[in-house]
């Protein structure tokens, strides 16, 4: 029997990214907390972090490489998987297959799955459920400011007069984060206006809620902008500096907002309350605009990035302490993946398709002649080319589309025809029947890699547990998989260490500054140094001591004129507007003890005993309408498909409007997954789908 011993590691859950200290005991039994040294979180962690001791058994796990629902061989699994997607590539080109990855993987399984399809297959049909989180902020983001940049870090929120939470309930979702937030709110009364549909635990605890109409979001921020210009509020001479479009930006603002009245109106809205907002945010500094998926999950989801972007280039009010728009992402490697390229339209190391040379660049730096020269289809787009046969072999790697995919139902039946599905995980879950080859993925506390947090911080997941049965990382399935169809050499990486420094030197290749994402200053760590790396913020050039913190606050922006861009956006109607056949709009998130589709959470009595069940949440008049009881057995029909859930009634909920949980899928309740009930309707320059906003009816049973 050896000594306990303790790792430090990250928590695999939010955007929020804690540290974690994993203590394994003498018996092999695992025990975590916080890790105090870690910047994100200093030794807390929240009710989901607290209890990953609890998730770490085998029952459920995949063990083996299954072949057709049999136990293979590693080399029969792999050899077969080789073969299928050689063949279908030299029968019907590189565009016939695709990867749908995820937010769960490390940058280093990131980085050689984006590397193996973009360099080696040519296709960019590499997309990840992160299309599904914050790709409208990578939008957004990207017009504005020329490269997808997080300008602050979580220390704004503790500096900030004014935190403006906009579709976003922090309580919840990011509860370290809102714990600090909270902190600062008692020591300093940081002012917080929560925007949001719903009466959260967040707009709980808040100084003042909009509770908005669901989508009306531009209006609101096309009226706070008109109300910045017409108060002075409008910080001139850095506009005339560091920007171009203001002028045609603020006059379809004020078309679309022209009063306090209007905006009151189109928003539903207290117009006393708009205007408090608009007063604060004029008059205070120090502001913080803090956007997740109530603004990214949405047919308009990049423009409603834009129009809060619009009002802090207005007031300068970026990359300075206290101040800045940010967005949290929801998984734990979000950034990660948008770092490597892991979204269909972006490239590698925050090079893009827009930009003409970056194929040649980045075909240079690993030696691949057949780079993907144009984007791959977004997850949506995949699985629709899925289901019509366009796509004829698909990997499905650490995640669960068969729930979580809008139009699910549409999803599952792609799958099921589908020539050839790899799916490489965990856990067996929804997705994972349908595969022709299953692959025994390494879990946490198996794996060892890097992560990127919501503030770009670069922190490391380690191994503390052996890998049990045939368990592999995900790194090493892929490249496994790659050598088998020729390209050895560009896939003999001995480990993560050298996955990582290869990741590092590409972000720094034929860089002269253009690009911010640089991490070549790691370029040559060594295994131990990986192995010993603390969290660190990205930039971190050659040369660099320390990781930048705050970006942008130089007001010089990675743009080819260097300036930043208004974006002109105006509110448009809901992609899916409510009728009299489905009126009721459904929402769809997260639950505080929860994560995505349960396969860890699920396994705690703890984490499920605050919600058993899954219950759709209604206003009192609507339920009854329909002669609906708190509890009662509902069922929720959209154009897409039908659940059932128990009915909840309270104060959350707007008339008209309804919640449902994103987290129940086939283990847990077979007919509640609310991906079921969700378009296949997109944002047009993100391919986000909509998710907030589905016309539904609810009946009792
Ligand atoms: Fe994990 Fe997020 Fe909770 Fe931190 S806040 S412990 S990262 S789930």
């Amino acid at each position: 029997m050896t000594d306990a011993r303790e790792v430090r590691t990250a928590c695999p859950y939010c955007g929020v990214g804690c540290g974690v200290q994993a203590r394994v005991a003498a018996d092999g039994t695992v025990s975590v907390r916080g890790d105090p040294g870690h910047p994100a979180n200093a030794g807390k962690l929240c009710s989901k972090g607290s209890a990953l001791g609890e998730t770490l058994g085998l029952d459920g796990r995949v063990l083996h490489p299954e072949i057709a629902g049999r136990r293979a061989a590693w080399d029969d699994a792999l050899d077969l998987v080789a073969r299928r997607f050689s063949e279908t590539i030299a029968q019907h080109g590189p565009d016939s297959v695709a990867f749908y990855v995820s937010g769960q993987l490390l940058t280093e399984d990131y980085y050689v799955a984006n590397k193996l399809m973009k360099g080696f297959i040519g296709s960019a049909n590499i997309d990840t459920n992160s299309r599904l989180c914050m790709a409208s902020s990578v939008a957004g983001h990207k017009r504005a400011f020329g490269e997808d940049i997080v300008p602050g870090v979580y220390a704004d929120f503790e500096e900030a007069d004014l935190v403006v939470l906009v579709g976003s309930n922090t309580a919840w979702c990011h509860p370290i984060l809102y714990q600090r937030l909270l902190a600062a709110w008692a020591e300093r009364g940081t002012r917080i206006v929560v925007i949001d549909p719903r009466r959260t635990a967040t707009a709980a605890e808040c100084d003042l809620h909009l509770q908005l109409k669901p989508g009306t979001d531009v209006l609101l921020f096309n009226g706070l902008l008109a109300h910045l210009a017409g108060c002075g509020a409008v910080d001139q001479a850095y506009v005339a500096a560091h920007t171009s479009g203001f002028d045609a930006t603020l006059g379809l603002a004020v078309a679309d907002a022209p009063s306090v009245r209007r905006v009151a109106d189109g928003c539903d809205l207290d117009p006393a309350d708009v205007a408090t907002f608009y007063g604060w945010f004029a008059s205070t500094e120090r502001t913080v605009t803090v956007y997740s998926q109530g603004v990214n999950q949405s047919a308009h989801g990049t423009d409603k990035v834009n129009a809060i972007l619009n009002c802090h280039l207005a007031t300068g009010r970026i990359g300075r302490p206290g101040m800045g728009p940010f967005s949290v992402t929801g998984q734990p490697n979000a950034m990660g993946g948008r770092e490597v390229g892991g979204l269909a339209n972006q490239l590698a190391a925050h090079m893009g398709f827009d930009d003409p040379s970056a194929p040649e660049r980045v075909g240079r730096f690993w030696n691949a002649p057949d780079i993907a020269r144009r984007p791959g289809l977004k997850a949506v787009d995949m699985f629709e080319a899925v289901g019509d046969g366009r796509i004829k072999a698909l990997w499905v790697m650490g995640t669960n589309p068969a729930v979580s995919m809008p139009d699910a139902g549409k999803v599952r039946a792609a799958l099921k025809t589908c020539q050839f599905v790899v799916v490489s995980d965990v856990t067996r879950t929804d997705t994972s029947h349908f595969a022709d080859v299953l692959l025994p993925a390494a879990a946490w506390g198996e794996k060892d890699g890097t992560v990127t947090n919501s503030e770009r911080l670069i922190s490391r997941q380690k191994s503390f547990l052996p890998m049990p049965g045939d368990v592999s990382p995900d790194w090493w399935i892929v490249s496994e998989v790659a050598r088998r169809m020729g390209f050895a050499e560009a896939f003999d990486h001995p480990g993560p260490a050298a996955i990582f420094r290869e990741h590092a030197a590409l972000s720094a290749f034929e860089n002269d500054g253009a690009r911010l994402f640089d991490i070549g200053g790691l370029a040559g760590l060594t295994d131990a140094e990986y192995d010993a790396l603390v969290p660190l913020h990205w930039p971190f050039p050659i040369g660099a001591s320390a990781g930048a913190q705050r970006l942008l606050g130089d007001g010089l922006f990675p743009t080819a004129d260097g300036r930043a861009r208004f974006v002109a956006v105006r509110q448009e109607g809901a992609a899916l507007p409510v009728d009299a056949a489905f009126p009721l709009v459904l929402n769809t998130g997260r639950l505080r003890d929860q994560w995505h589709t349960m396969t860890r959470t699920g396994r705690v009595p703890r984490l499920m005993a605050n919600a058993p069940e899954p219950a759709v949440e209604l206003n009192a008049s609507d339920a009854a309408a329909q002669g609906i009881a708190d509890g009662d057995l509902v069922r929720i029909d959209s154009r897409y498909g039908c659940v059932r859930a128990k009915a909840r009634i309270g104060i959350g909920q707007r008339m008209g409007e309804a919640f449902l949980p994103m987290h129940w899928s086939g283990r847990f309740a077979a007919n509640a997954a609310a991906g079921s009930l969700s378009a296949p309707v997109t944002d047009p320059f993100s391919g986000q789908p909509e998710l907030k906003h589905v016309p539904v009816r609810i009946m009792r049973e």
